[in-house]
């Protein structure tokens, strides 16, 4: 996912990482649209994987607006997501919200959201692969989601605001489903005009 991003939140993000870094994928590419494939238990942990969350990581740190990336948006159909924890901090930050353990980037493999709330809220919304489109889109406030990290130990999360905007965004495009599908008042903001 992209922000809309504050003046504090562009700074180049100093991040050690191995991994390389891919183009991000553009809606009209068909692997947007997919369903993505769970992977299995036995691959977590594996050089293949660990490549694609590495890849995942250092291309994510160089969106200095992005806060969030599923594989397909590298053109990998699995059912990954990585959350970037500097961004997180920072836009949490931004809110005054507590960033009580939050720093480094979050993995989540196979998730499901197991919780949303009734109670939905329209957020501001953009997305690395739908460049520069911005809109409105109806959010549940609440999401909690269970996943496999990538040491392929269950965790589950319970999130409000921004990480539970993302938790939505990010398992949408799990199932091909692009913020455009949802989003109203979609204006078009290039980068030159945000700053
Ligand atoms: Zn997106």
């Amino acid at each position: 996912m992209a922000k809309i991003a504050p003046k504090e939140m562009k700074q180049e993000q100093k991040r050690k990482q191995s991994g390389e870094v891919r183009p991000i994928v553009q809606s009209g590419d068909p692997v947007l649209r997919e369903l993505a494939q769970s992977v299995s238990l036995k691959d977590i942990g594996t050089p293949r994987i660990d490549a694609v969350i590495a890849d995942m990581k250092i291309t994510l740190a160089g969106q200095k607006d992005g806060v969030a990336i599923a594989a397909p948006q590298i053109g990998v159909p699995l059912r990954i997501f990585v959350v970037s924890g500097a961004m997180l901090k920072a836009a949490l930050e931004h809110e005054k919200l507590p960033t009580d353990g939050i720093g480094a980037d979050l993995v989540f493999i196979n998730p499901t959201i197991t919780k949303l709330s009734r109670d939905k809220m329209p957020l501001d919304e953009g997305c690395l692969s739908v460049r520069w489109l911005y809109g409105k889109v109806k959010r549940s406030v609440k999401a909690t989601v269970r996943a496999y990290n990538e040491r392929g130990e269950i965790i589950e999360r319970g999130a409000s605001g921004l990480l539970a905007q993302i938790f939505q965004h990010e398992t949408d495009h799990l199932e091909g489903t692009l913020f455009i599908d949802k989003a109203t008042q979609l204006e078009e903001i290039p980068p030159e005009k945000k700053d």
